[in-house]
């Protein structure tokens, strides 16, 4: 019923105050029957009084009435006419204090009876004692009934005494009951109270206490960051029921509330550290922008394969760090990859390929395989590489090479390696533009062969080498025998063929060093560094012969045998710096070849032709 605390509080401070209402009427009323007892025992104690005061009057009455009728005083008989009225009065009292109880008021009334009788009785004598009879007013007395009635009215006092004394011993002991019953209330029920009150605050308290703890456990706990810590909704009393409810829905709240501001700090860290990142990407780029943007400018100002290899091999592991690799570019006849620039130690160094080994080239786009058995591997990837990456490079829609990288791109080494492939392949194709425009400078365009002006300034380099570091330098002129019949029997075409073949020809004899000029006309000269005439003449002789057993065609057609003529002269240190010396000596040879012949060689020596045959 009472399942609130205020209205249990509510409800113990009725009690009590009811109880001590209670208690209060009790002992008014307690204080109030006991003066009434008292009030009671002093109307028993008039009454007791008033009847021996009318006792004593009559007593007092018959002595003076005696004492007249015996000593003939007059004092006397005035002092019982004054004891009589005294005692007449008291009966009077006596008579109204005893209406409330009539059994004491009959015997009142038989006392008034007698008491009357008793007054004529001392009357009588009186009178005659007044009308000087006194002895007549001695018989009279004593005849005795006058001592009769007074017994008779002695024992109805008596009773009546005897009676209203119970009466008073019964009030006195009543006012006492009321007296100790009001103490007893008093004593007792004050205390009672009190130890109510206390029983019933402890109880309330306890009430308050056990809620206020478990709140507080919680809402400390809460407050420590247990966003989890609730408490029980059953706290004995429907305000603390409410307050507990009142808590877990706030904690809840908050919980919900905490949690997204959680989400929402992590999220804004999230996105901060995305910024940051990227921030630091574009930072990143802006640094290989400007770095591809050095790698570019100094790629585009390589004057050789070589240098634009050592710029790449340079700037490559400076964009893409920690990858090692390798660019392959075609070879000059397009079969083969070669391996233009390595940078880092790839595990797959510089070994050729053909251009069908590699997936990216077969299919035109980046080829990648990211672990073992994720895709097909190249056959140009060393067989322990399990993650590469290769790059075909593009000029113009045409794959001019690849850049092959050891390990796995992310996003961003993806990114850098799509701008640097581009760098890449357009420098490439710049310094392949370059070349071709050098080489038309540099070559003869129907022979392919170096040109005069070349010849000269390589002859001017050579030179200066070998004065320098002392080696053996040596020059061949030589000349088609009597080209022009070529000319004159099969038209100039024909001569044209001839020059092209006898031009492959010493292409292809001459070593690899040694420099393969068309001077003029049919007139060729080969620079020679690090061999002397000697030896020189040995090749030259295999040349002469190899040349004589060709074949020339034009449509099929052939066009007879050629022989050559060739003078040979070596550089010694004693001649002038120019060039002219070197040539004009193997000119000189070349004509002593024609002269003795022809289709043979003649070697300079100092002062002398030697001819070889
Ligand atoms: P010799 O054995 O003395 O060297 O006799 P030759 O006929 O070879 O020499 P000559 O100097 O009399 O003739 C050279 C000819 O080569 C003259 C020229 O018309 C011809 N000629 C020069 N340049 C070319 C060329 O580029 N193509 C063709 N088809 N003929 C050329
Ligand atoms: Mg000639
Ligand atoms: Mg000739």
């Amino acid at each position: 019923m009472f399942t609130s605390l205020t209205s249990r509080i509510a409800a113990v401070g009725i009690m009590v105050a009811t109880a001590l209402f209670v208690l209060v009427l009790a002992i008014v009323d307690a204080s109030r029957q006991s003066r009434e007892s008292f009030q009671w025992v002093m109307h028993s104690s008039q009454i007791i009084q008033a009847m021996e005061e009318t006792m004593a009057g009559l007593r007092d009455a018959e002595s003076g009435q005696r004492g007249y009728v015996l000593t003939q005083n007059p004092g006397l008989a005035q002092s019982f006419e004054r004891r009589i009225e005294d005692a007449r009065q008291s009966y009077g009292q006596l008579y109204e204090l005893t209406k409330d109880n009539p059994v004491q008021n009959r015997r009142v009334r038989e006392f008034g009876v007698l008491m009357d009788e008793r007054v004529e009785l001392m009357n009588t004598p009186l009178q005659m004692a007044r009308q000087n009879a006194f002895n007549e007013a001695r018989t009279a007395i004593s005849e005795g009934r006058g001592h009769e009635t007074m017994n008779a009215l002695v024992l109805i006092a008596q009773d009546f005494l005897n009676e209203e004394e119970a009466i008073r011993d019964k009030r006195i002991m009543s006012a006492e009951r009321r007296l100790a019953w009001g103490r007893g209330l008093a004593l007792f029920g004050g205390p009672l109270i009190a130890l109510l009150t206390l029983l019933l605050s402890a109880m309330a308290i306890s009430r308050i206490r056990y809620p206020t703890r478990v709140l507080d456990a919680a809402m400390t706990r809460f407050g420590q960051g247990e966003m989890d810590a609730r408490v029980e909704e059953k706290m004995g009393s429907k305000e603390f029921d409410r307050l507990a409810h009142g808590y877990n829905a706030m904690a809840q709240k908050l919980e919900t509330t905490s949690a997204a501001q959680e989400r929402s700090k992590a999220e804004l860290r999230r996105v901060h550290d995305e910024l940051l990142a990227s921030s630091q990407t574009l930072k990143e780029r802006g640094e290989v922008m400007e770095l591809l943007g050095a790698m570019s400018h100094r790629m585009q100002a390589t004057r050789t394969d070589e240098e634009l290899a050592e710029v790449i091999s340079i700037f490559v592991p400076r964009v893409m760090p920690d990858l090692p690799g390798a660019l392959y570019a075609y070879n000059n006849s397009r079969n083969l990859l070669v391996p233009m620039s390595v940078w880092g130690e790839p595990r797959d160094v510089g070994q050729s390929f053909a251009p069908d080994k590699c997936w990216a080239l077969r299919r035109g786009q980046e080829h990648y395989v990211s672990g073992k058995g994720k895709d097909v591997v190249c056959d140009h990837v060393h067989e322990d590489v399990v993650a590469y990456h290769c790059e075909p490079l593009l000029a113009s829609g045409e794959v001019i090479g690849v850049l092959y990288m050891d390990g796995i791109l992310d996003s961003e080494a993806r990114f850098r390696m799509s701008v640097l492939v581009e760098n890449i392949a357009s420098a490439m194709t710049n310094r392949r533009l370059q070349r071709d425009l050098k080489e038309q400078t540099i070559r003869d365009p129907l022979t392919g062969l170096f040109n005069r002006r070349y010849m000269e300034e390589a002859l001017a380099l050579e030179v200066a080498r070998a004065s320098r570091a002392d080696t053996p330098l040596c020059v061949v002129m030589c000349d088609v025998d009597h080209f022009k019949r070529f000319n004159d029997e099969y038209g100039h075409d024909a001569g044209d063929a001839v020059l092209a073949l006898v031009a492959s020809e010493l292409g292809e004899r001459f070593r690899d060093g040694d420099i393969v000029c068309r001077y003029g006309g049919e007139e060729f000269t080969i620079i020679a560094p690090g061999t002397t005439k000697e030896d020189l003449l040995r090749r030259v002789e295999n040349v002469r012969e190899a040349m004589s057993k060709l074949s020339p065609r034009l449509r099929n057609q052939l066009l007879g045998s050629i022989t050559m003529s060739f003078g040979i002269s070596q550089w010694n240190p004693d001649m002038e710096r120019t060039c002219a010396d070197l040539l004009k000596h193997a000119d000189a040879a070349l004509y002593q070849a024609k002269r003795d012949g022809r289709n043979r060689t003649v070697m300079y020596e100092a002062g002398a032709l030697t001819s070889a045959e």
